[in-house]
């Protein structure tokens, strides 16, 4: 189960199924540079693993793979993933290059451990489908099990870079969740997707300090983006929004 630590109760999830179903459970805690496309981010990406592994023993983890970058990167890779029609929409254009990062560490990671099971989260539905693609592509023979996404009691998407949100961002990011549920609802109802996309898009500019950068909707295993809701095809809505200097991502699959 890879991480990047800073660990909550959405990655203890992912370890609580993988303790349920696998004899042997390996969580590894790895801040990834070469997936940070905001040298930033990386620098400020929260760090807790004392914590962590308290967390994760509790847990019932066998084993912590807790890596220097040296380790990873005796040398900087040549290698470059590209995973086609993934890499020109959402988080990837957004972030350049963060799934070829993504891609690298994930296929490092399976190669050292050597897992029969992979646990991913619900909550990087775009990056679901990339180790998706990479499992099949590259045959790795691992099976791939994604794990709903953990919230906050009033919705907003458990993630570790929530710790840097200020009170009132915390706050703030709650519009994130609910313009997710809101345009949900009007769907099902039978709203235009268009019409609802543009209401949402006028609600976050309403908001000083928000900045969207996408709210889409999408075919949920080949990422297609929609311009009509089709309650017989699987979809989610995707969105990624700054709070202050806090980039969140979340999604809700809308039927399934
Ligand atoms: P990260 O440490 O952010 O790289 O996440 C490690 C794994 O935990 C990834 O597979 C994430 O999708 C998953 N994850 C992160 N946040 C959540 C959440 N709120 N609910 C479920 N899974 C999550």
């Amino acid at each position: 189960m890879p991480t990047m630590g800073a660990l909550h109760q959405g990655h203890l999830d992912l370890v609580k199924k993988c303790v349920a179903q696998a004899d042997c459970t390996v969580v590894s805690i790895f801040v990834n540079p070469t997936q940070f496309n905001n040298q930033e981010d990386f620098e400020k990406y929260p760090s807790s693993v004392k914590e962590d592994l308290d967390l994760l023993e509790s847990a019932g983890v066998d084993y912590v793979f807790l890596p220097e970058v040296d380790t990873m990167y005796p040398s900087s890779p040549v290698l470059k993933l590209n995973f086609g029609h993934l890499e020109t929409i959402l988080e990837g254009a957004f972030r350049p290059g963060h799934f070829n990062g993504v891609g690298v560490i994930v296929s490092k990671l399976f190669h050292i451990i050597r897992p029969d099971l992979a646990f991913f989260g619900q909550k990087d539905l775009q990056q679901v489908a990339i180790i998706q693609t990479l499992v099949r592509d590259l045959s790795f023979p691992i099976e791939i099990i994604v794990v709903p996404t953990r919230r906050e009691e009033d919705g907003l998407a458990m993630s570790s870079r929530n710790r840097r949100l200020s009170d009132l961002e915390r706050k703030t990011a709650l519009i994130i969740f609910d313009s997710l549920s809101v345009a949900a609802k009007e769907l099902k109802e039978g709203k235009e997707w268009l019409v609802v996309q543009e209401q949402i898009i006028r609600q976050f500019q309403e908001q000083e300090s928000v900045k969207l950068e996408y709210f889409e909707l999408v075919e949920r295993e080949t990422f297609e983006i929609k311009k009509h809701f089709d309650p017989h095809q699987k979809m989610a809505i995707c969105v990624a929004a700054y709070v202050g200097e806090i980039r969140l991502i979340d999604n809700l699959i809308i039927n399934s």
